[in-house]
Formats: C-alpha cells, structure tokens, sequence
C-alpha cells in the first residue's frame, strides 16, 4: 500500500531530468500522455501485487515513460516485412509501386500539379485524362476511365448502364469477392435487377439467350477471382457472349478483376487471360484492378468501346467515386512501364516477384541464411527449405509458385513467441509457423527489408535469454 502511495505525481515526474529532457524534443501533451500512462502502468502492477522498490527508481520510471512515448510515436500504417510469400496480400497493401516512380510521386503530392488544368489552353482540364491514352495504346480499347478501385468501377457501371433493368449473369459466376464485396449485392447497390442463368457449374450461351428480353440492359460476366470450380463443368466465353450480345443489341461488360497486361510466356500457372484478349474477344468494357497483376496503385480501371465508355464520364456517381492525384501520378507512372515489356518486367515488383524462379530463390536464400547465421546469436537455428508462393489478391487462387523460405527455430522461445514477437517491432516482420518452425519466404522479403528481420530476432534473443 505504501508502494502505491509513493508513485511520484504526474507534476513531479515531468520535472524529472527525463522529463526535461523529452520536453525539448516533442509536444508537451504528448509528454504528458507518455507520463500518464506510464503511472497507470505502475498502478495496475500495484494493485496486481507485485509492485516493487526497483520499479519506482528513476530510471526504471523514465525507461516505461521514454517506451510508451515511442510506442506512441509509431504510425498506425506503418510498412511491414512480407514474408508470408502471398505477393498480392490484400491486408499488407497489395502491390508495391516501381522505385522509380518514387521523385514523380513526392513532386505531385508536395506541389501543385496540372491535375484538372490544361497548360496548352490555360482553362481546365479533366483528371481523367492523364492516363485514358495510355490505358487504350496498352489494352487496345477506345476509350477508359479510373475509379477508386474495382468495385467502385463495378458500381459505376451497373448504375450508369442498368439501374432499374435487367443483368444477366451465370449462376457460376455471383462470386464474393472478400470484405462486402458480393456480386448480388453491388447489383442491387447499383439499382440493378440481377437474372441469374445456368447452374453453379453448367452455364450454356443458351441459358444467356432465353434470359434476354427488351428489359435486359447487360451480359456480365464475372472473373471467378478467388476460387474454381473444377470437374463436370461448362462456361460461355467472352466471345461466343460478344456474339450474342450484339445480335441482340445489348452490351457486354466482364469484371476481369486483376488486370493482368502480360503475356507470361508459359509459366506454370499464370494462365490468366490478357486485358486486351477481352476487349480483342469482343467485351463492350471491362473492368479491373490497379492493384492486383497490373502492380500500380490502387485503382479501378474501365475500359472498352466509346460509345460504352464515354456516358461513364458524365455519370453523377463519378464525383463520389473519383480518384486523387497520388494515384493518378502512380497509376501513370505504372502505366508508362509498360510501353516497354523489358521495363515493366523489371521495374514493376509485382511482376518481378511473381517471375522469380526457384532457383533464383534457392540462391538468393542460399545468401541470405550464410548472413542470417553469422549476424545472429547461436541459439537460433537457421534453415533454407522450399515451399510454395501463391499469387494472393483474389488473382489465381490454385496456383502454387515453387519457393525457398528461411525456417527459423530458436532454443529459447517457441515458434509462437517468434512470431508475435516478430510482428509487433517497430518494423513488423509478418510470416508464419509451419510444423515448429517459423517461415519467412525469400520471394516477398526485399534485400533491404533483413535488416529489420535480424534485428527483431536478436531483440527477442536477447529479451528471452535475460529472463
Ligand atoms: C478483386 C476483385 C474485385 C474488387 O476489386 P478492388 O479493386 O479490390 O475493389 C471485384 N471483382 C473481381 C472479379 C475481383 O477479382
């Protein structure tokens, strides 16, 4: 009881030397909420029973002070290590924008910028129009437009095109996508009346043709995005529907979800179909993401024919659904990559990750493991073994890239400890436990990004081995 009484007042705290001494560095308030905690601290430890003389010395007092000053000072979106090996993790951010775009960025959002200005005419200009051209050279459609992401573009476009008639759509394909996103949903967001056709996992162009009548406003088709349906199946291509679609005069939309640009050459497992294979196959529009294969920044992209695509432009809903200048000045960025396959390939990290081979891994990991053992104390073990990567993002949810991942496993904390020890550092590393030990995968770890992974674990080696 005597303890408790003798927690010094928050007064005589911020008089300490400490004290003082964080006062020249930060904002009193922010002092004062370091100094209030640290007191809360010390009397729930009391009341708890197992206050002790040594934890009201000074330094003890102004160690707990400086730690929830830090804490405090940490950003809540901060940037973590990868190491789950999921290149596309939704919850880690998605994709990393190309390093070069890094100075282009920071001159748009530190300054003004001809965002919605015109410099040949001197009058205003359109946001929209910094990417549209390239958006068409790259996918071969006539006219595009960016939203705030793909089911932002989903939305738009049901409502602008269908709103109060009909969307006929494969029973196979009303997916959901993850967080809210459910394609039944967004059709009645938009004020469209969903008319589903086919089964689960038989859909014939038949069924799409019986469904049309002079209500019906649209064919969409879905991507099936995060998961498949395999055996005795049957699907309508975008084709054969773009036949249809114009024999009847109604358009055909396909939510394509991640956007890939890309001819893969082959790799095992990167079977999805191009953007510009769409709209070749005779899509009126489609919409994807900017933030999955495509590797730029978090957009929704709609792309097709004009006579589609233009009335989107003039849309109500656009304002409240309308992209910043960041993402502009990213998403062009990306975009310009592009024009050259060997510069795209090279500079954009989704792409560049993805590709990675095993054996380019198994010899970056061989490296990595050499440093890894020789920076860390002896009680951690340190193995190179392989695994598999997946893609992530909704984007090709069965294929598995072959992978090499560092195994860790300490004589002094279990698996468990590691990994929560691990994700809650300042630089938070993010990986996972498979049969004991804790795995990092070598192909979303960045060079630069081990640094951080060593110096948690000789934290936590250390802060283990003391008690
Ligand atoms: C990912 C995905 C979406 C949602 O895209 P966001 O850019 O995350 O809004 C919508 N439809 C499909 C088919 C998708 O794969």
């Amino acid at each position: 009881m005597d303890l408790i009484s003798s927690i010094p007042k928050v007064d005589k705290l911020l008089a300490a030397p400490v004290c003082q001494q964080l006062l020249a560095e930060y904002p009193r308030p922010v002092v004062v909420a370091a100094v209030r905690k640290q007191m809360e601290e010390l009397r729930s430890v009391a009341r708890a029973g197992s206050l002790t003389a040594a934890d009201l010395e000074p330094d003890a007092v102004g160690a707990g002070i400086e730690r929830n000053l830090a804490a405090g000072e940490l950003s809540s979106l901060r940037r973590v290590v990868n190491g789950t090996g999921v290149v596309l993790h939704t919850n880690l951010g998605r994709s990393s924008l190309a390093p070069r775009l890094h100075k282009h960025l920071a001159d748009i959002a530190f300054g003004y910028s001809t965002l919605e200005y015109d410099v040949a005419t001197g009058e205003r200009g359109s946001r929209y129009e910094h990417v549209e051209q390239l958006i068409c050279r790259l996918t071969g459609a006539e006219a595009a437009l960016v939203v705030n992401n793909n089911a932002a573009a989903v939305l738009l476009v049901l409502s602008a095109i269908a709103a109060g008639r009909e969307v006929v759509v494969s029973r196979g394909e009303l997916v959901e996508i993850g967080g809210s996103f459910r394609i039944p949903d967004v059709m009645m967001q938009g004020g469209a009346l969903l008319k589903e056709v086919g089964t689960t996992n038989r859909t014939h162009a038949k069924d799409y043709r019986d469904a049309i009548t002079d209500q019906t406003a649209m064919l969409l088709k879905v991507h099936c995005s995060n998961f498949a349906v395999v055996g005795f199946t049957a699907g309508v291509t975008v084709a054969e529907l773009a036949a249809l679609g114009r024999e009847c005069g109604v358009p055909v939309v396909a939510d394509i979800g991640s956007g890939n640009l890309m001819d893969w050459q082959g790799m095992p497992g990167m079977t999805e179909p191009r953007v510009q294979e769409y709209l070749a196959a005779g899509a009126d529009l489609v919409t994807f993401s900017g933030d999955k294969l495509m590797g730029g920044p978090q957009a929704g992209i709609i792309a097709g024919r004009a006579e589609v695509v233009n009335p989107l432009k003039k849309h109500p809903l656009l304002r409240a659904l309308r992209v910043d200048k960041l993402t502009l000045a990213a998403l062009e960025g990306t975009l310009r990559l592009y024009r050259d396959e060997r510069l795209a390939w090279a500079e954009i990290p989704t792409l560049r990750l993805l590709r990675l081979t095993a054996a380019e891994l198994k010899k970056k990991g061989q490296q990595v493991v050499r440093r890894l053992r020789r920076q860390l104390p002896a009680s951690l073990v340190i193995e190179l073994i392989p695994g598999v990567s997946q893609v992530g993002g909704g984007a090709l949810p069965l294929t598995e890239l072959p992978t090499w991942l560092t195994a860790i496993r300490s004589d002094v904390c279990s698996a468990r400890e590691l990994e929560a020890g691990l994700r809650r550092q300042t630089v938070p590393v993010i990986g996972r436990i498979a049969r004991g030990d804790f795995l990092l995968d070598l192909r979303t770890v960045a060079d630069d990004d081990w640094p951080a992974v060593v110096e948690g674990l000789r934290a936590l080696s250390a802060d283990s081995g003391e008690q």
